[in-house]
């Protein structure tokens, strides 16, 4: 028992750890990125992605599309806690919160019409940020 109770006590510790890491990070990351951060600190790769998962769901974190030399990618952004949306630059993988409201109740009136009760939806927009557009892209 005790050494079960010293398993749970490190899967927390890497929990936290991965929790921590993520907070300091202000831009998109690749959970590739984050595992190689943590990782150097005994953090498991399992650990990393059952835990961004984790965040995901409580929205802390949101996943959004990235680029990644020239290839899709899957970023994870930190998310303000009121419901929102996000415009990603397909080009810098920039990424900007922005306030749907009047969509938000128009989809889950959609789902309604449908017969649905509605639980969510998933809306991103993709673009080229004005940086990007100045740069000749
Ligand atoms: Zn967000
Ligand atoms: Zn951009
Ligand atoms: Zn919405």
């Amino acid at each position: 028992m005790a050494r079960l109770g010293n398993a749970g006590r490190r899967a927390t510790r890497a929990r936290a750890r991965v929790v921590a890491a993520t907070l300091r990070r202000d831009a998109p990351f690749s959970a590739e990125e984050l595992a190689r951060e943590v990782g150097r600190g005994g953090v498991g790769r399992a650990t990393v992605f059952r835990t961004l998962d984790l965040l995901v769901s409580i929205g802390a974190l949101a996943r959004v599309h990235g680029v990644e030399r020239g290839g899709r990618c899957v970023r994870y952004t930190p998310c303000a806690p009121a419901h929102h949306h996000h415009i990603v630059c397909r080009s810098c993988g920039r990424v900007e919160e922005v306030d749907l409201a009047g969509l938000d109740v128009r989809l889950a009136a959609i789902a309604r019409t449908r017969g649905y009760a509605s639980l969510g939806h998933t809306v991103e927009i993709a673009g080229i940020c004005a940086e990007c557009r100045e740069g000749g892209a």
